[in-house]
């Protein structure tokens, strides 16, 4: 209780200090043949304090009325933060209206600072050194599963509590592979069985699907808002959905494809940095897309992330810029590639912690005697079965 009206406080305090900005917002639909149309209307922005003057005083000022340890007091912020980033990314979507978001769930987040374990025993501390709250899960039809695992995040609800569990694993950290998105594939290297490609046609398909019955609506939506409203809202969940259950069989028919394997993957945090986003993703999947991929493997396999600076563009050989000709990438030295698998490539030899450039990358193909690097097509292709357990070749 007491937590929920601290959390409740600090979305308050946030959203009474939040700046809203008119601006002028157009909303596109499609007209077919590659035409759209659009209609203006004005919006109110919210642009909520992030200033660390703000968090401190927000800090000090919820700390006043707290009797209790002070690390749920920053947890409570963390959180305000995140309830209201993601119910203005519902807001800009059109999906909430411009009100202020209220807790109604009882939940509290507890660190694992806050927390004690000895074997099945977990104490978790309320005040300091005065009142704390024991849980025991060894009478739980989970104990045998998660015996030696270590205690992760736990969220306690109204009535029941979640226990994140995660075990140490052994690994012994062999083979890596390099993947890279596009927007139709998934482009893999793999230091023994080569340039795979898992096609991706099949999550095109469903978004431009939904997308082509979304725009349709959002065209007529100023005739009955209301029920337009509705079933706009009933789209963008399916299509959420549909998207969501082909990612996660996606990460799992991947997980399986390579067991044992180092998954290096360029890292996303960069990209703004190094390059305008929009011109180097519009070749690819959206960022959103390929970081929901990402996340979904870190729970199953070893990831790494390398620098994506110059991946799509350096000669593995010389360490030239290569030049873009059809799909292909050429370069001076006599190197020429198919551009997917360049990606792949690239970021496969950036994980093993090599240049791109020079001999070195040479003695890292096994499959490529004397650092041959011909033209090369995928040799296999795969795509996701949403029936199925593991991944099917797609004959070429
Ligand atoms: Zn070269």
């Amino acid at each position: 209780m007491a937590y929920r009206r601290l959390l409740q406080q600090a979305i308050d305090e946030i959203w009474d200090n939040t700046v809203w900005k008119e601006k002028r917002v157009k909303h596109w639909y499609s007209v077919g043949k590659g035409k759209y149309k659009y209609y203006e209307t004005t919006r109110l922005i919210p642009y909520f304090p992030k200033s660390s003057e703000f968090k401190r005083e927000l800090r000090n000022k919820l700390l006043q009325n707290w009797s209790f340890a002070k690390h749920y007091v920053d947890s409570a912020i963390k959180t305000a933060y995140s309830i209201l980033e993601s119910w203005r990314q519902n807001y800009l979507k059109g999906r909430r209206k411009r009100k202020k978001p209220v807790v109604k769930r009882k939940f509290v987040r507890v660190k694992t600072t806050l927390m004690k374990v000895e074997g099945s025993k977990i104490r978790i501390t309320i005040k300091p050194r005065e009142e704390y709250l024991e849980l025991d899960f060894s009478g739980e039809w989970f104990y045998e599963r998660v015996k030696g695992w270590k205690v992760g995040e736990l969220v306690i609800r109204d009535k029941d509590v979640y226990l994140a569990f995660s075990e140490e694993v052994e690994f012994s950290g062999k083979i890596k592979i390099g993947i890279d998105s596009n927007l139709l594939s998934l482009d893999v290297y793999h230091p023994e069985k080569g340039w795979v490609k898992v096609d991706l046609s099949e999550l095109h398909r469903i978004s431009e699907t939904y997308d082509r019955v979304i725009d349709r609506l959002k065209s007529i939506q100023r005739k009955a808002p209301k029920r337009i409203g509705m079933l706009l809202k009933k789209y963008w969940v399916r299509r959420r959905n549909r998207i969501e259950d082909f990612l996660n069989k996606l990460s799992v028919q991947l997980s399986r494809e390579f067991p044992d394997t180092i998954f290096v993957f360029e890292d996303l945090n960069k990209f703004k940095m190094l390059e305008n986003g929009s011109k180097r993703f519009n070749r690819k999947l959206s960022r959103a897309t390929w970081g929901k991929i990402v996340r979904k493997l870190s729970y199953r396999v070893p990831i790494e992330f390398v620098n994506p600076a110059g991946t799509s563009s350096t000669c593995p050989k010389c360490g030239n810029k290569l030049e873009s000709r059809n799909g292909l990438v050429v370069c001076k030295c006599g190197f020429k590639s198919d551009r997917q698998f360049l990606g792949a490539f690239n970021v496969f030899v950036r994980g093993l912690g090599v240049a791109l450039s020079g001999g070195e990358a040479r003695d890292l193909l096994p499959n490529e005697p004397g650092g041959e690097l011909r033209l090369m097509s995928p040799k296999s292709v795969v795509s996701v079965d949403l029936n199925g357990r593991t991944l099917t070749p797609t004959p070429p």
